[in-house]
Order: C-alpha cells, then structure tokens, then sequence
C-alpha cells in the first residue's frame, strides 16, 4: 500500500502553513496543488512562483475547464429560450458571449448566467474542488494506493469549521488531513517564521484573506481596500459583469447580490441588451463600501458569519484580519 499526500494551496496562509508542516514532517509522496480560478491576484501567482522556490516543492496548478457546459448551454438557449417566447434579442446576446474564455472563473458563470453568492457557493465546488478530486486526486486513487488530502483548515474560523475532525475517512482509501485545526493566527504565522517563508505579501496590503480577488465573500473594508489598491480588479469586474447579464435570462448578473436590488422592469423579456446592462454593477458596493454605514446593504458584506467561505475542504482562506 503506498500513501500519497496531496496538500492543497491557495496562497493564503493557512494552506501554506500545512504545506510547511508536510515539510517539516518530511512527508513522502508530496504533491501540492493549486486550483487556479482565474480570479486570483497577480501577487499570489507570483507567491506561488517564491514558494516553489523556497521550497524546493513543484505546485501543480490545475484549472476547471467548462467548454463542453458552455456548448450544452448553447444547444439548451437555441432550442429551449426560443421555446419559452425569450425576446430574440435576449437570445442573440446569449449566444454571443457564450464562448468559452478560458478564464475558469468568467466560463463558470457565463455558462450559469449568474455569478456564485454566499447562499449559492458553487464556485468553490467547481473551480476548486472538482478541479482537483479529477485533475489530481482521482488518478491517484487505486486499490493498492491511500491518499491523504491535508487541507488548511481551523477550527476557530467559522461555525462551519469548529466541528470538524482532524481526520476522517471520505472512501475509496481517500482521506481528509487538517494538521493545522486546533491553531491561532499567530501559530500559523508563526509556522511561516519559523521556516524562513515569508507570508502571502497581500496581507500587508489590507488584505484579510488571500484567495479569490475578490471572494464574493469579502468584507466591506476589504472591498474598500481592494478599490483603493487595485482598481484593476474592479474595473475586470465590472468588465465581467456585462459579459455575464448578457448569457442570463433574468438579465441581471452582479458580482456582490444586493438585498434591495430589483430589476427595474420587474421582467426582463423585453429589455434590450443596453437596458440590462445598465440595471447593476460592482461599482455601487464599492461605493457603498467607502461609506461608514447605511445605504443598500449588500449581501456579501458585514454578513452574520463573518467567515462565510463554507467549504470544509480548506480550499478557500478565510477572512480574519491578518
Ligand atoms: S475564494 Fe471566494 S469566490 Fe473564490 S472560489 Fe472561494 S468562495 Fe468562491
């Protein structure tokens, strides 16, 4: 029986503290993985870069690839919108941004007509761990094989998180691994010291967590900090959204969900293209997000679980303040 050990890396700190306590261990059969979103800041490609080198580990970047979900999407529209008395016009716009891109992140929401929110995460289910369990994990598995996924997760991140065990068996010889579940923030820095790695440099920029940029879940400073720092990011954003509204039938497609928003019309099935896009963007929580308080309260922001990244696998950072 031979055991693998396959660590998951984001670029935050939290995963790179488990990949350091792998290595501390001298764990054999290593290999890191990265699941690239396409959504990922350019520091963290680079962090990447530094710790392959430091490390002397090869992270596997692997990337979702919904090509063949974004021409059933076109097949279903063709058929299914004109059937259902969708405006041509409507129909027309679908078809023309449903092109794959190859950004994972702007294809997995071009082929939903939606972007992932905190109630419907499925972002991290497809860029991340799909990715990964069939790019990496799956061909591993084998009768005479044991994989140990070690993922970076703590239990004093979120509800979510504060039960899980520290080892548990999924099946098929695949287990889940989280060696660093009891830490503080302070530990897993601490852990980055102690090696000689330096943290992912995004955190001395305002940023309280290192993943998505930006995670739909980001807090309201972060966003804030985001714009001030990187207005790149928002401008790709915005840049994005129109794209996505257009393959949406209810032609409304924002990054961050605002509680109050409402399609001007109510329904979409006579709007033009040019009337949809004008119903909502990322730079109306960006701007609320330089206000102290009031104005729409968008869905992302000052939410109840401050840690609202719910996935057990550790696959996306959390949100503490560095
Ligand atoms: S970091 Fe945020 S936006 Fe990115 S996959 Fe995870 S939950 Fe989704």
């Amino acid at each position: 029986m031979t055991t693998h050990n396959v660590v998951s890396v984001s670029g935050g700190k939290d995963s790179t503290a488990t990949l350091l306590v792998a290595l501390a261990l001298d764990t054999p059969n290593l290999t890191a993985v990265f699941a690239d979103t396409g959504n990922e800041h350019e520091q963290t490609y680079r962090y990447l870069d530094y710790l392959e080198q430091e490390t002397g580990v090869d992270i596997a970047r692997v990337r979702a690839d919904f090509t063949q979900r974004i021409e059933g999407k076109r097949r279903f529209i063709e058929s299914k919108w004109r059937e259902q008395g969708i405006a041509e016009s409507i129909v027309l716009a679908a078809l023309e941004v449903l092109q794959p891109t190859g950004n994972p992140f702007l294809d997995l929401c071009i082929w939903k007509g939606r972007f992932p929110s905190r109630m419907a995460q499925f972002c991290t289910m497809e860029l991340k761990r799909d990715p990964m369990l069939e790019q990496v994990v799956m061909p591993l598995m084998g009768p005479d094989n044991m994989i140990v996924s070690w993922q970076g997760v703590r239990s004093d991140e979120s509800l979510n998180r504060k039960y899980l065990p520290e080892c548990d068996e999924v099946g098929g010889g695949l287990f889940n691994y989280r060696p660093i579940l009891k830490w503080d923030i302070p530990a897993v820095f601490e852990a980055h010291r102690y090696m000689g790695i330096n943290p992912n440099p995004l955190y001395s920029q305002g940023m309280g967590r290192v993943g998505c940029m930006p995670c739909i879940n980001c807090r309201k400073d972060e966003l804030s900090e985001i714009a001030l720092r990187f207005p790149e990011v928002i401008d790709r954003i915005d840049r994005w959204e129109r794209t996505v509204l257009l393959a949406s039938k209810r032609g409304a497609a924002t990054f961050f969900a605002s509680s109050k928003a409402k399609h001007p019309a109510g329904s979409t099935a006579h709007l033009t293209s040019v009337q949809i896009m004008e119903t909502a963007s990322i730079r109306q929580p960006v701007e609320w997000s330089k206000t102290a308080r009031g104005g729409i309260q968008y869905d992302l922001l000052i939410a109840t679980d401050a840690t609202a990244c719910s996935s057990a696998y550790g696959l996306c950072d959390t949100m503490e303040a560095a």
